[in-house]
């Protein structure tokens, strides 16, 4: 009897997921926006702990997707100019010439230190690490270099010097939080 319930309760539950498709679907879109920073350092541990599962995974699905791949990069370079993968690559070479090494766990910290919100307007939508003093006049990332910005703030500081950024009063502050880390976070 109750295997015959089963099976019907299957059935049911397909129907009403086929019934209801766009319905699911936008609710799990709304939830993963909801989680989605925490659902991206997940990934981002997941990905540093399997990091050679990953590359097998990857080889084997980019030997049977050749074709799908090259129409994606020809579609990715319309969309990127040179002078965006230019920047790009510039950023990158700066990083490794400064020996940056930022992990999960410091942006973890960064996060909590900022109580993942938005230094600069208090928003906690897209948000992202940004180097306090600019990569580009050579500072790496660091537990005293991140502060936390949404994604508004973060490109319209753009790679200014933080006290062309922020006022006097906030970058006191931004200043004091990052100069007194260990007594704000004892305990993490
Ligand atoms: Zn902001």
């Amino acid at each position: 009897m109750a295997y015959k319930n089963l099976e019907k309760y299957k059935l049911t539950t397909k129907r009403y997921n086929l019934k209801n498709k766009d319905k699911i679907s936008l609710s799990k879109k709304i939830r993963y926006n909801k989680n989605k920073d925490k659902i991206k350092i997940t990934e981002k541990i997941y990905r540093e702990k399997n990091k050679d599962k990953i590359k097998i995974t990857k080889k084997i699905y980019n030997e049977k997707n050749k074709n799908k791949i090259k129409a994606n990069k020809k579609e990715y370079d319309k969309k990127h100019t040179k002078e965006h993968r230019k920047r790009s690559r510039k950023r990158r070479a700066l990083k490794v010439s400064i020996c940056e090494h930022y992990t999960v766990q410091d942006e973890l910290y960064t996060r909590a230190l900022f109580h993942n919100a938005c230094f600069n307007c208090g928003s906690t939508e897209t948000l992202c690490i940004d180097h306090v003093y600019p990569l580009s006049s050579g500072c790496a990332l660091s537990k005293t270099n991140a502060c936390l910005l949404c994604r508004t703030c973060n490109s319209s500081k753009s790679d200014r010097d933080p006290k062309n950024f922020y006022t006097p009063e906030k970058l006191k502050l931004l200043l004091s939080i990052l100069n007194n880390q260990s007594s704000v976070l004892d305990g993490l």
